[in-house]
């Protein structure tokens, strides 16, 4: 029998409803897990243990009373700090907002209490959602519950290391170039970046609009889809929001596969792959076809400059939304106000950011500057352009691509931190996908020495339901799931 806080969110709000266990019991039991784990692991920023537990109590008084309950009712969910909570401290991870409490909920956050759920903290992430490590967070750095020693992933590593520990049932991660994708891979959990538009951005401190998306991290498949049916929907408050219907995504959860078409890209298994990664997702793979799916290997020649193209466009949006924080309208203020506006205002962006945001705005700024605006920020607007078409044409022929979500293993803290560039490299497999807006899953397929490894499976656009399905399908067919890491 596993223990309280082991349970899926789907396990949790069966037995709270079967008035096996309370809500309250629920949270508790994660808050004990959390209180254990958190010296070693660092997944959280803040924690609302009060607030949580009340609302707890709230929903077993509704249940005892014979008063219908949310969706999400008696679950615990852990939210990335990028995304604002009204009356809980929102930091982004960054020294800049160590003291911002919003004065609003994101719509997300609305939509997570309306049907129930429970926020029980804020997680650790790279400052300003900017990392693949969780090694910029002004916080320190959260460790990977598999090997402490390294990354969980990033950025949302809080998110993911939390779910794999059991310190929280649910997560919301944020993912601009593989935020969501990247740790859930390292952690061995499940992570979904939606489609562009699919979730509001309404309350989201923005790092690069025109590629973000919050998205669910899970312990399972099934988890994943009933997430993302609570949060995704139109909302009048994000001009991006595309216009559909609501939809039960656990509807298309079916153990099957037959006539799924997967494409191969060879892109996706490129120079500096790692062997055991490769090996294990072509495995996946053939496991898929065992359940009925073919796969044809396939050519997207324009990924080739992805990285290049993402990086461009993602530094040169986050100089722009990052201009808001000068220490006199937001933000972190340096205590003495000597000298003219203009040392002021370095002083406190000097202070108030890490090195990776600083690097970030300098590069972002020199290619939206005049003289290079057509060189860099224009051409890589075109390149996105090709980009997404090599994607379209591939979709008239499958209907998912799968590949590795990362090229290697998790690496030690410390060990790419030093050379940004090391460290951009390892989002090549999935910044394309935010270019072209898709939605991908990442879900956990095999380990090499104890660690863990992700496959990645993209499909058109608003078509989750084909990644999920797939990834479900797996999912069925492996035990992947119900390895943990021993620390637990
Ligand atoms: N690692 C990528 C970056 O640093 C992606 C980050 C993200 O998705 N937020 O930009």
């Amino acid at each position: 029998m596993p223990k309280l806080h082991e349970l899926t969110a789907k396990q949790t709000i069966q037995k709270i409803q079967d008035n096996e266990v309370t809500a309250q019991e629920c949270v508790q039991a994660v808050f004990e897990t959390i209180h254990k784990l958190e010296d070693k692991i660092n997944a959280y920023v803040t924690l609302v243990e009060e607030e949580a537990l009340n609302k707890a109590k709230e929903i077993d008084r509704k249940i005892s009373d014979g008063k219908p309950v949310g969706k999400l009712a008696g679950v615990a969910i852990a939210v990335k700090d990028a995304i604002c909570t009204q009356g809980i401290l929102t930091t982004c991870s960054s020294r800049m907002l160590q003291n911002f409490v919003p004065p609003y909920d994101a719509e997300v956050i609305e939509r997570i209490k309306r049907e129930d759920g429970i926020i029980i903290g804020k997680t650790n992430m790279d400052e300003f959602a900017m990392g693949s490590s969780t090694e910029t967070s002004y916080f320190g750095p959260t460790r990977n519950p598999w090997d402490t020693s390294r990354v969980p992933g990033g950025s949302s590593g809080g998110s993911a290391a939390c779910i794999a520990t059991n310190e929280a049932t649910l997560a919301l991660g944020t993912d601009t170039g593989g935020s969501i994708r990247c740790p859930a891979s390292y952690c061995s959990v499940v992570g979904l970046k939606p489609t562009y538009g699919l979730v509001s951005r309404y309350g989201l401190i923005a790092y690069a609009n025109s590629l973000e998306q919050i998205g669910p991290m899970t312990k399972d498949v099934y988890d994943c889809a009933l997430f993302l049916s609570v949060i995704a929907g139109h909302d009048s408050k994000d001009g991006t929001s595309v216009n559909v219907e609501p939809k039960d995504y656990t509807k298309c959860l079916k153990n099957n596969a037959k006539g799924l078409k997967i494409g191969v890209p060879k892109e996706f298994f490129g120079e500096g792959t790692n062997e055991a990664v490769e090996k294990q997702v072509w495995n996946a793979i053939h496991k898929l076809e065992e359940r009925g799916a073919s796969h044809e290997e396939t050519s997207l020649p324009n990924l080739e400059h992805s990285l290049a193209t993402y990086y461009i466009i993602a530094m040169s949006e986050a100089s722009s939304n990052l201009a808001r924080y000068d220490g006199l309208r937001y933000g972190y203020r340096v205590d003495k106000d000597d000298g003219d506006w203009a040392t002021v205002y370095s002083k406190n962006r000097r202070d108030g950011f890490g090195a990776e945001v600083r690097r970030r705005i300098i590069l972002g700024t020199y290619a939206l500057s005049a003289g290079y605006y057509n060189k860099y920020y224009l051409k890589a607007l075109k390149v996105r352009t090709l980009i997404r078409e090599n994607f379209t044409e591939a979709f008239k022929k499958f209907d998912v691509l799968i590949g590795p979500t990362m090229p290697f293993p998790p690496f030690k803290i410390g060990e790419k931190i030093q050379d940004p560039l090391a460290l951009y490299m390892s989002d090549v497999d999935t910044v394309s996908t935010n270019l072209a807006g898709l939605p991908a899953i990442s879900v956990p397929c095999g380990f090499t020495d104890g660690l863990p490894i992700g496959m990645q499976i993209t499909a058109p656009p608003l078509r989750e339901d084909l990644t999920l399905q797939a990834a479900y399908t797996f999912e069925q067919n492996t035990d992947y799931k119900t390895k943990k890491p021993a620390i637990n």
